[in-house]
C-alpha cells in the first residue's frame, strides 16, 4: 500500500459488562433491546414468509436450493447476533445464547470449504463470486459477519463464529490486493474495512490491518475498478436497476480517499468508510489520512447535517447532495446513516480529542437514532423526515420513501438490527478510558466500574441533563491505602455545546472549572468518595439555520439540551404549516411525568395561526385575506414522534416578527 506502517497498540474499549445504564430515557430503550427487540427480530428473521433470512442459511447449509430476498440479506442475521453479543456482555442477553448458537451452527454449515460465505452466491450464482463488487455486497456481508464474530467472542469467549469469520477474512485477504493473481477491487458498500480493524485488534494479526488499509487506499484509484468491472457487463446492472448510468460518487469511488474533499454519494457507505479511515489513521499514525477525515467531518457537520443529526438529504439514491440542501419533507436521513455518524464521531473524538465530536454523536443519538424505533420496540423508521403530512406520502411519487408511520419490517432491513446493536452497546459511547484519563462523553445516568492505573473505581452518574441541565457524579475508590503511591487519574467531562455557563462543585464546594479541549478536568489524587456536581445552565432554546439553508428560511426549531422538539397533529390540530411563533414567546414546561417516556420535558407556548378567509368553501385559490388567531401549541421531543398514532409532524416552525 505504499507507506510504511507504524502500528500503535489500540486503546482500551470499555467492557460493557462494567457499565449499567439506569437512565429514565436511554435505560428504557436499552432494556427494550433484550425485552422486545431481539425476540421480535428473531421471529421475523425465522419467518420464511416475512423474510428469507434464516431460511437461506438453512438451504445453503444443505447445499441445494435457491436463496431468496435481497442480495445482502445475510447481513441482517449478523447484526442481530452482534446485538445479542452486546446484550450478553452488558448482562441482559443470556437467554438468547441458545438462539444465537442455533444461528451460528447454520452459518458454519453454510460456509464453503475455502472460507467463502454468502448464501446468495453459494446457492444462486456460484460462478459469479467476486465478479460484481459494485452491486453484490459480498464484502459488505463479510464485514457484518466479522463484526458479529468479534462481539460474540468478546462476550462469550466462544470461538466457533470467530473461526468462521477468520476463515472468511483470510480468504478475502488472499483474494484481494495488488499482488499477482489478486483482484484489485474493493467493496461496493463499505463496512469490511472497519470490521477488519476490529478483527485485527482481537487477533493482533497484521494481515487484517493491511487488507483494511488496502481496501481504503485502493478505492477510486485509476484505472477505476468499478468502471472496468461494469464494462464487462456492458454497463447493465444485475441487481439494482437504478445503477444504470452509475455515478462513481455514489460509492465514494470518484477519486482516492485522500482527495475526497466533501462527503458524496450514499450516506451510509460514506459514514462507514469515514469511520474506517479514522480507525486506520489512528492505528497507523497516518496524519494525512487524519486530515482527510477532519475535512470530511467538517463538511458533513457544518454543511450537510440536519438539526436532528441525520445525513443524506436525497430520497433518490439515499445520498448526500450539495452543501446546505436540506429539504425537510423529502429527505432520506436513514437511521443507519446517523448510526454511522455516531461511529465516525466516536472515532474522531479518540483520534483528535475535542468536545465537538460528541456534540454530534449526542445529536444523532437523541434525535434520529431514537426516532428509529417506537417505544415498544416493534416498529421502525428507515427514513426520518422533519416534516410530514401523511396524505402526501404516496407511492410512485418523490415522497414514496417517506412513511408517516413506523413499519414492522422492510424488504431492505438494515436499520432495525442496526438500532438494536447500537443501543445494546451504548455504554461504549458514554465512557472511554485513555491511559490514566477517564472520559465521560454523554450524560446518561449509569454506573461504571473501571480499573485505571491499577486503581479500582466505581462511578455513578446521575444525569438530569434534559430536565435540569445538571449532572452529578459520585466517584468511589474503596481499596486504596497508600495515598503517596497513587497514580494520578483525571476525569474528563465533556462540556456540551448547549451549556450556557458552567457551575462546578466538588465535594460540596464551589470550584473553578478547568477546561481542556472542551472537557472539564478533575484530578482524582486522593482516595475515598468524590462528588462532582455540574450545572450546565441548559434552557430550552430556539435555533435557526444559516440563510443558505433555503428550506429553513424564516423558521426556527425548539431544542433543549440535545433534544430537538417537534409539533404533532394530536396536540396541535391539523395544518401545522399555519403556525407562526415569536422568538420572544414564553416557553412553559408542562409536567415531565406526562411524557410518554423518560420524564422528558414537554413544552407549551403561545403562537399564532394564520388562516386565509379569502378562499371560500371548495375554492382552490382566491383573494389573500388572512386572519390571525392566538393559540397555545405543545412541543414534544422529536425522538418520540408517531408514538401516539398517525398525524402531521413539524420541526421547523415559521417565525412571526
Ligand atoms: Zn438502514
Amino acid at each position: 500500500v505504499g507507506k510504511e506502517i507504524v502500528v500503535v497498540k489500540g486503546q482500551k474499549i470499555m467492557d460493557l459488562s462494567n457499565i449499567t445504564i439506569t437512565d429514565s430515557l436511554l435505560g428504557h430503550y436499552c432494556r427494550l433491546v433484550s425485552d422486545k427487540i431481539i425476540p421480535y427480530q428473531w421471529n421475523l428473521l425465522n419467518d420464511a414468509n416475512a423474510t428469507h433470512c434464516i431460511e437461506n442459511y438453512r438451504i445453503a447449509a444443505g447445499k441445494q436450493g435457491e436463496s431468496k430476498g435481497v442480495v445482502f440479506q445475510d447481513s441482517d442475521l449478523y447484526k442481530w447476533i452482534e446485538a445479542v453479543a452486546f446484550c450478553i456482555e452488558n448482562g441482559s442477553g443470556d437467554s438468547f445464547i441458545l438462539m444465537a448458537e442455533e444461528a451460528i451452527d447454520l452459518i458454519e454449515q453454510a460456509q464453503e470449504e475455502d472460507g467463502y460465505l454468502n448464501t446468495y452466491f453459494t446457492l444462486n450464482a456460484p460462478q459469479k463470486k467476486w465478479t460484481n463488487l459494485v452491486e453484490g455486497h459480498e464484502l459488505y456481508c463479510a464485514g457484518h459477519l466479522i463484526e458479529a464474530a468479534v462481539a460474540y467472542y468478546k462476550a462469550t469467549r466462544r470461538t466457533k463464529l470467530l473461526t468462521v469469520a477468520r476463515k472468511n477474512a483470510d480468504l478475502i485477504c488472499r483474494v484481494f490486493g495488488n499482488g499477482e493473481g489478486q483482484i484489485p477491487g474493493y467493496p461496493g458498500h463499505q463496512v469490511i474495512e472497519l470490521a477488519l480493524m476490529k478483527l485485527y485488534h482481537v487477533t493482533n494479526d497484521d494481515t487484517y490491518l493491511n487488507t483494511a488499509r488496502y481496501f481504503l487506499y485502493q478505492r477510486g484509484k485509476e484505472p477505476n475498478y468499478f468502471l472496468e468491472e461494469m464494462k464487462k457487463r456492458n454497463g447493465i446492472p444485475e441487481f439494482f436497476h437504478e445503477f444504470t448510468d452509475y455515478d462513481l460518487r455514489y460509492s465514494q469511488t470518484h477519486t482516492d480517499i485522500l482527495h475526497q474533499e466533501t462527503a458524496e454519494g450514499h450516506a451510509v457507505r460514506a459514514m462507514y468508510m469515514f469511520s474506517a479511515m479514522a480507525d486506520v489513521a489512528m492505528e497507523c499514525r497516518d496524519e494525512e489520512l487524519l486530515q482527510a477525515c477532519k475535512r470530511l467531518w467538517e463538511n458533513v457537520t457544518t454543511k450537510k447535517m440536519y438539526i436532528t443529526g441525520s445525513v443524506g438529504s436525497s430520497g433518490y439514491l439515499e445520498r448526500f447532495t450539495t452543501d446546505y440542501n436540506l429539504p425537510n419533507h423529502s429527505n432520506y436521513s436513514e437511521t443507519c446513516a446517523s448510526i454511522g455518524l455516531m461511529m465516525f464521531g466516536q472515532r474522531m473524538a479518540k483520534a483528535d480529542r475535542g468536545a465537538e465530536y460528541y456534540d454530534v454523536v449526542e445529536r444523532a443519538l437523541y434525535n434520529t437514532v431514537l426516532a428509529g424505533v417506537n417505544l415498544t420496540g416493534d416498529r421502525y423508521f428507515y427514513v426520518n423526515p422533519l416534516e410530514v403530512v401523511p396524505d402526501y406520502c404516496m407511492d410512485h411519487t418523490d415522497l414514496q420513501h417517506v412513511k408517516p408511520n413506523r413499519q414492522r419490517w422492510f424488504s431492505v432491513a438494515c436499520c432495525p438490527p442496526n438500532v438494536a446493536r447500537t443501543l445494546a452497546s451504548l455504554g461504549q459511547y458514554l465512557y472511554e478510558q485513555d491511559g490514566t484519563d477517564l472520559y465521560i462523553h454523554l450524560f446518561i445516568s449509569s454506573t461504571l466500574e473501571a480499573e485505571i492505573a491499577g486503581r479500582k473505581f466505581k462511578v455513578t452518574m446521575d444525569s438530569s441533563i434534559v430536565q435540569q441541565g445538571t449532572v452529578q457524579l459520585k466517584i468511589t475508590e474503596e481499596q486504596a491505602t497508600d495515598i503517596a503511591q497513587l497514580a494520578n487519574v483525571t476525569i474528563k467531562i465533556r462540556v456540551p455545546e448547549y451549556a450556557r455557563g458552567i457551575n462546578v462543585e466538588q465535594d460540596g464546594e464551589k470550584k473553578e472549572a478547568v477546561i481542556n479541549k472542551g472537557y472539564l478536568c478533575f484530578d482524582i489524587n486522593f482516595s475515598g468518595t468524590h462528588t462532582i456536581f455540574i450545572d450546565f445552565n441548559v434552557r430550552p432554546r430556539w435555533v435557526a439555520a444559516n440563510d443558505k439553508v433555503r428550506a429553513d428560511e424564516g423558521k426556527m426549531a425548539l431544542m433543549n439540551g440535545p433534544l430537538v422538539y417537534c409539533l404533532e397533529q394530536i396536540d396541535n390540530g391539523e395544518n401545522l404549516a399555519g403556525i407562526y411563533v415569536r422568538t420572544t414567546t414564553q416557553i412553559r414546561m408542562l409536567s415531565c411525568e406526562k411524557a410518554p417516556c423518560g420524564e422528558l420535558p414537554i413544552y407549551e407556548y403561545q403562537a399564532t395561526r394564520l388562516a386565509n378567509e379569502g378562499v371560500k368553501g371548495q375554492q382552490l385559490y382566491g383573494e389573500p385575506d388572512f386572519v390571525e388567531r392566538e393559540v397555545w401549541v405543545k412541543a414534544v421531543p422529536y425522538c418520540l414522534w408517531n408514538n401516539r398514532g398517525q398525524g402531521e409532524m413539524l420541526v421547523w416552525q415559521k417565525v412571526k416578527l
